[in-house]
């Protein structure tokens, strides 16, 4: 592909995110720096820049851009925040998070794409990443308290250690609903008394499964 191609290629991908209601600039300047090729393997590679999720390793699948998007954008990160996200799969979504946060743990449950993800961090030169083999359903208890918390995997509510590991003042985006089922995206922000809750829009992830995968 051509410079002039790829940055053809680029625009449109940055058009088709706004049309579908990204608005934040800096949402979007992290979309377009952030090559999604980077985190597809063979075949698949060629398709980095459709508005759809494709397969990954291990079953899994990298999101669609424009879910990685708004949910980047309900996240509301600032370049202070400390970010856990839970569900590395490629490491696409942290990738987009580290261009807006200080620092970005992600866990994943299959060892397999964390060791893919890290190779891919570095081989982009993305040093404010931290990716780590563990079970993401309790959180990182070693390192919280976390500014925001992104969960790319579905919940049937909102997880209590999660809650618990966020600052007050935090906010958490997590899909909620059952596996088999549309799941809505719930906003939680913690405030000094309580957790506020809202619910932004369908969506299908799979699901938040317990342990360790066996690879
Ligand atoms: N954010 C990813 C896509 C996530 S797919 C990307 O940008 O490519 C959801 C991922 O969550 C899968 O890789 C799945 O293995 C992982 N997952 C599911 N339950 C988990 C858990 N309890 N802890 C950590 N990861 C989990």
């Amino acid at each position: 592909m051509t410079d002039a191609e790829r940055a053809e290629q680029i625009m449109r991908f940055i058009y088709a995110l706004r049309s579908k209601g990204v608005t934040d600039a800096n949402v979007l300047r992290a979309m377009e720096r952030i090559d999604r090729g980077a985190f597809v393997r063979g075949t698949f590679a060629a398709r980095a820049y459709e508005d759809t999720p494709l397969p990954i390793a291990c079953g899994q699948t990298i999101s669609q851009p424009s879910v990685v998007a708004l949910m980047t954008e309900a996240l509301e990160v600032t370049p202070r925040d400390k970010v856990l996200e839970v569900g590395t799969g490629s490491g696409y979504q942290a990738a987009i998070l580290s261009q807006l946060a200080r620092r970005v743990y992600t866990v994943e449950r299959h060892r397999p794409l964390v060791a893919e993800a890290r190779a891919t961090f570095d081989r982009l030169g993305l040093t404010n990443i931290i990716a780590m083999a563990a079970d993401g359903s309790y959180g990182l208890p070693e390192q919280a308290p976390f500014d925001r918390i992104l969960v790319t995997a579905a919940a049937e509510d909102p997880p209590g250690p999660l809650k618990q590991q966020l600052r007050i003042g935090g906010i958490m985006i997590v899909p909620v609903g059952q596996s088999d089922a549309v799941q809505t995206l719930v906003k939680v922000r913690r405030t000094e008394s309580g957790f506020e809750y809202d619910e932004l829009r369908p969506v299908r992830f799979v699901p938040l499964l317990e342990g360790m995968a066996r690879e």
